[in-house]
């Protein structure tokens, strides 16, 4: 591949990753690649594009030299690994047996394990790919690196994807000259300590954003069972008891009633784990004793499920949007019309209903505004400019303002039907009454928080005072002493 892509892109001067020039060591190193793939192919053209001298080691170097950068030098495996000291071993695991005849000439150097096992082979193994490479080598030293940048992001270069390269090894001299060069080569090494953790670094790429399969998982349960009852009040029902066929409504307005009960839920489940650990800090009189483990999984999740109620306001807000481009809806106008020309009344104007509507839209466009302030100060860039106490307004003070606007949103669309006997179809309550529940609770518990007696109280725990003045524990099989006293 010859032609712009084996021209240094920054030769003689790096950037570093601070966006300042790192100088390049003045005498490149001659870097080794065993294997002529994808990953080989793009660190190469990194490697020769950082001004690094470049030697790839192929079983079949004539088919692939034509793919790699003119700068870099495409030749047998024996050949490619005599002179470099640093050499990149990419190729997968089950080949790592087949490189064991270059042992001799490999001894005393580094290799770089760049592999990246399957799910399967993660749980299959015990030891990681580089530990096992290690076993394969004795006199090598192995060195975890590069496994979380992907060959397109190693082509496409540190400016698009993650920057961040870990590396990990047991040799500290070894793991110095693999951060130099990921640092040349513009991305940011993180140290993760000893060979050991290779397993966890070899897992990451695996993972599939953790943090948020439970509040996922949470949004869509939420979502089917809202659905599900929308679907029998506002659909089944009128076809059982009337013989009425709504079922026209399931795609867009029965989705569009349940995605503000699924937003208005999950913004309450952001602000009850924080409400039942002070009651938990009250209760025991400290604050140094650990939550339940369940409490402090959601507290750990809390961004996650306020995203996702921000999601779902904004799906909300847009299907709200299309519902007067409905068909049906130009139908309901026509024949709302026709109605009142046959009753010979001149003027549809329901004062109630006016004041209602305005008010009810505004405050949904004011509670969207303020999740969706809450939802860009939760960006990592803009949550880094801002100091802990600002943090902390926004995302609590200015939240609960968006739960309080959010409440008002739907009291306001409920207005008096709660109390309408017709709105109870299967005798089930209208939806927004069940949504309320968990609110209401919310901000009841937040007004007993803001008694003075509770409040002083949670205020002197959260700073280090304790009902008893220490932490009791017992020592294991220390039944002579009994309880020895700790202040934490
Ligand atoms: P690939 O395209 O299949 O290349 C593997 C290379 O291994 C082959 O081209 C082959 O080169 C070489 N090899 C050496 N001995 C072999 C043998 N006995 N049998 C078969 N092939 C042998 O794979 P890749 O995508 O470049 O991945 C290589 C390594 O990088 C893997 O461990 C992978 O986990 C890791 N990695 C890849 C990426 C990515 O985005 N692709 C990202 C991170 C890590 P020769 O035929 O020239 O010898």
């Amino acid at each position: 591949m010859s032609g712009e892509m084996d021209k240094p892109l920054i030769s003689r001067r790096l950037v570093d990753s601070d966006g300042s020039l790192a100088e390049v060591p003045k005498e490149a190193p001659k870097v080794g690649i065993l294997g002529s793939g994808d990953f080989a192919r793009s660190l190469a053209t990194r490697l020769v594009g950082s001004g690094f001298s470049v030697v790839v080691g192929s079983r079949n170097p004539k088919r692939t030299a034509g793919l790699f950068p003119s700068l870099a030098q495409v030749t047998f495996q024996e050949e490619a690994v005599s002179s470099p000291e640093v050499i990149f071993v990419a190729v997968f695991r089950e080949h790592y047996s087949s490189l064991c005849s270059l042992a001799d000439q490999l001894a005393g150097k580094i290799l770089v394990d760049v592999s990246n096992p399957t799910e399967k082979e993660h749980l299959q193994h015990r030891q990681s790919n580089a530990e096992y490479l290690a076993s394969l080598f004795p006199a090598c030293t192995v060195v975890k690196a590069f496994n979380v940048i992907s060959a397109w992001a190693l082509q496409a270069g540190p400016r698009d994807g993650n920057r961040q390269v870990l590396i990990c090894s047991d040799q500290p001299e070894a793991k110095r000259t693999i951060s130099e060069m990921a640092r040349a080569m513009g991305f940011t090494p993180l140290d993760m300590g000893s060979l050991a953790s290779a397993r966890e670094v070899e897992a990451i790429p695996l993972r599939l954003l953790p943090s948020w399969k439970v509040p996922t998982l949470l949004a869509l349960g939420l979502f089917v069972c809202f659905y599900t009852y929308n679907f029998i009040r506002d659909v089944l029902q009128p076809y059982i008891r009337k013989d009425e066929n709504k079922f026209y409504k399931m795609p867009l307005s029965v989705v569009n009633t349940t995605l503000p009960c699924v937003a208005y839920v999950l913004l309450s489940l952001v602000y009850l784990p924080g409400m039942l650990a002070a009651a938990l800090q009250l209760r025991r009189g400290t604050k140094y004793q650990r939550f339940p483990d369940w409490l402090d999984h959601w507290l750990q999740h809390r961004k996650q499920i306020g995203l996702l109620s921000f999601f779902f306001a904004m799906l909300h807000a847009l299907y709200s949007f299309c519902l007067p481009l409905r068909r049906s809806h130009r139908y309901d106008l026509v024949n709302l019309a026709v109605k009142q020309v046959l009753a010979n009344k001149s003027r549809l104007w329901v004062e109630e209903e006016v004041w209602r509507m305005e008010i009810y839209l505004s405050l949904g466009v004011l509670a969207l505004g303020m999740l969706s302030l809450l939802a860009v100060t939760s960006l990592p860039s803009i949550a880094n400019s801002l100091n802990w106490k600002e943090f902390s307004f926004v995302q609590s003070t200015l939240g609960f303002v968006a739960l309080m606007l959010s409440t008002m949103h739907t009291l306001t669309y409920g207005w008096t039907r709660a109390f309408e006997e017709n709105h109870y179809k299967f005798y089930l309550p209208p939806t927004f009454t069940l949504t309320l529940l968990l609110p209401c609770v919310i901000i009841l518990a937040k007004g007993l928080f803001l008694l003075p007696c509770l409040s002083r109280r949670l205020t002197k725990i959260r700073r280090g005072w304790e009902k008893d003045g220490a932490v009791k524990f017992m020592l294991p099989g220390d039944h002579t002493q009994g309880e020895k006293t700790s202040h934490v």
